[in-house]
Order: structure tokens, then sequence, then C-alpha cells
């Protein structure tokens, strides 16, 4: 597919037309990752963060927002939970926080190894190539790393360096990374004030240039707190450049990540839910996705996680969060996968990898 023609589906907005979209999308994950939906427990470790991203409520200087900081029994007693759930994957996501040591993860990430049979993918923003490979070593297994956008301008106005010195490179540690073994994801906000349509239409062709094994992709939600929760109107692109931060946008950008990256992991996003709680989830595993993230955060440090207003199951334990998935699950007549859920495309590729080196 080229730019152009993902610029057709993504500005389309012929219902017909939009159905074969849908279609196409579906059939591809069913061909490429089967019916199964995989699910994720998501663990919301700590909401300190040290820096300044425009669009994100957990910047550090959003004075409003009470901070906290799991212990590590709290976090590995998750994982425990996450078992009895029947999930195959622990998703321990943070602000960055580097009170969290490099030592106290890996404490960690080898306590949830040796004592249950989950898959740690991490979520902990940049940290240091030697901390990324300490993790590895200690069991860790994916890594999820949103560029956010692929238009460099963009990102730096939206994600100023931590220190004015530094430069943030999401892609290059992205590399690293895969080059340590990670399973990799990576993958953008939309409708971020200033994101045009060409834009858009690079981050999905970059998704199946970077060859990723995960795709995470959401509609941005304004955060008060934030710079971007008061644009102005020079935040923006022109009228006709603007893409929407809508549900539409978000289905067609799941769609066409499908059919361009046909066997990545695709979650259905707790944002989309969050824009559209009735609906939002169950039409995304109809138009390309295969995966849910069920938040497993302790009750009283969820409220607190706010990267975006209102998010979804924010007053919800952790049982009923499991609940109300299954439910929707089983309703849709799809099964919940059992296992670890690894991404095909990076088993495929590490067989590949492995064959080569034979040679
Ligand atoms: N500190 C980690 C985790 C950040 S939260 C990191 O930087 O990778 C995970 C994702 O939430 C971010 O990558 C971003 O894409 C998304 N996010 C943050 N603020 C958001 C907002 N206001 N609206 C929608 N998504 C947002």
């Amino acid at each position: 597919m080229t730019h152009q023609d993902i610029l057709h589906w993504l500005t389309c907005e012929d219902d017909g037309e939009l159905e074969t979209l849908w279609r196409r999308a579906d059939e591809t994950r069913a061909a490429s990752v089967g019916d199964e939906i995989y699910l994720r427990g998501l663990v919301e470790v700590s909401n300190y963060c040290c820096r300044l991203c425009t669009y994100c409520g957990l910047r550090a200087d959003n004075s409003s927002l009470y901070r906290y900081r799991m212990d590590a029994d709290e976090v590995v007693d998750c994982a425990r939970q996450a078992v009895s759930f029947g999930y195959g994957t622990v998703v321990l996501q943070a602000g960055e926080d580097f009170h969290l040591s490099g030592e106290w993860f890996e404490d960690v990430i080898s306590r949830i190894k040796s004592e249950t049979p989950v898959a740690v993918t991490l979520s902990l923003g940049e940290r240091k190539p030697a901390e990324l490979e300490r993790w590895k070593k200690a069991g860790a297994d994916r890594y999820l790393l949103r560029f956010e956008t692929s238009n460099r301008n963009l990102f730096d106005k939206i994600h100023p360096p931590r220190t004015p010195n530094e430069y943030s490179d999401r892609m290059d540690l992205l590399r690293t990374l895969s080059e340590i073994g990670y399973e990799v994801g990576s993958g953008v906000m939309i409708g971020i004030p200033g994101q045009t349509w060409a834009d858009l239409a690079n981050d999905i062709l970059a998704f199946s240039g970077w060859d990723l094994d995960m795709v995470g992709v959401g509609p941005f939600i304004p955060h008060p707190a934030t710079p971007l929760g008061n644009p102005s109107p020079s935040d923006f692109a022109a009228p006709t450049e603007q893409v929407p931060a809508t549900e539409l946008m978000t289905y067609k950008t799941l769609a066409l990540t499908r059919l361009l990256c046909p066997t990545v992991n695709l979650p259905a996003t707790t944002a989309l839910a969050t824009i559209n709680p009735k609906q939002g989830r169950e039409l995304a595993l109809k138009r390309g996705a295969n995966i849910i993230m069920p938040n497993i955060t302790p009750l009283k440090y969820r409220t607190r996680y706010e990267i975006y207003p209102g998010k979804a199951a924010k007053n919800e334990t952790a049982e009923e969060t499991n609940g109300k998935v299954v439910g929707q699950v089983s309703r849709m007549g799809r099964t919940i996968g059992s296992g670890r859920g690894d991404s095909p495309h990076y088993r495929k590729n590490k067989v590949l990898n492995a064959h080569l080196k034979e040679l």
C-alpha cells in the first residue's frame, strides 16, 4: 500500500467503502493471528515522571496530581493475580521514574519470572541501554515505547528532551531494544494538535518499515493540566490538514496497520475504550485488533495514573475489570487465548534469524 492509498483511506467518508476496509482488516487478522484475543494485565507501577511531555497528565510540573509508587511486593502480587485470571502477560508501565532504579526493576522482574509463568512487558519510557539489557537478562520479554509521531519537528515540540543538552531519540532506542532481543512494540497517538494526514500516513508506513512486533494506537485525549489541554490555534495544522482525534480515525489506523503488518499484535487500547466505553473495544476487535490490556492496578492507585482524564475502568477493582473484559469477549463469540500470546511476527523473525545463523 502506498502513502497515497493510505491517505485515501484516512480521508474516506463513504460508509460502503469503509465496510470493505473493515472486512479486509478483519479477514487479515483472522488469517494472520487467528481468532483468539489475548489479555495482558496492565500494572501502573508509578505515576512519578521527570519529563515535560505536553500531552501527558503525568508530566513533572503537574502539581495537582497525587503521586504514588507501588512497592515490589505489590507489583509481584499483581502478577500473581494476573495468573489467577488466566493472563499470559503482565505489562509494567510507569512514568519516567528514575527513583525506581535499574536494580529495583531487575529484582521485581526476576521475582515475577521465578514465581509465575507470565511473560513480562515493560513500558517505562526512555531508560539507559545498560538497564534495558539488565532487565532482559532478568527475564523481561517485551518492551513498549511509542514513537508518538514520526514527524520529528512535532515530536520535539510535544516531547522535550530530559535536559536541554540531550536528544530524545525513540527510534534509536527501538533499534537498541530489538538488538537486545526484546519483542518490540511502538505506536502513536491519533489527532495530536499539529498532526497532519500526511504525518499519520507516514506513521502507519513506519510501523511496517520498522518491522515492529506490536503496535499500539489510540486517540489523543486532552488533559487540562497540560499545555495541549489548552492548545492555542497555532498548535494545530491547517483545518484541511489536521487529523481529528476521533474514534473513526482510530479504527482506520488500526485497520490499515493490520493490512500493512498482518502478524503484529494490535491492542484495542484504553484510550479508545475511554472515548467510546460501550463499543470502542468491540469495534476495534472487529477491525483488526487482537489484544486487550485489562487494568489490574490496585484500585487505590488507579485514579492517580491519569495520563488523560476519564480513563476507562478508573473506578474498578481488578476483578471487576477482568469480569467485564471476559464478558465482552464472550459476547462477541471470540475466545480468549491461553499461554503467553507472543507476537507471531516476533516468533517468525526469531525462527528466520536462527535459520540464517545456521547457514
Ligand atoms: N512513560 C512511558 C509510558 C507513558 S503512558 C512512556 O513514555 O513510554 C503510555 C502512552 O500513553 C504514551 O506513549 C502515549 O502515547 C499515551 N498518552 C499519554 N498521554 C496521552 C493523552 N493525553 N491522550 C492519549 N494518549 C496519551
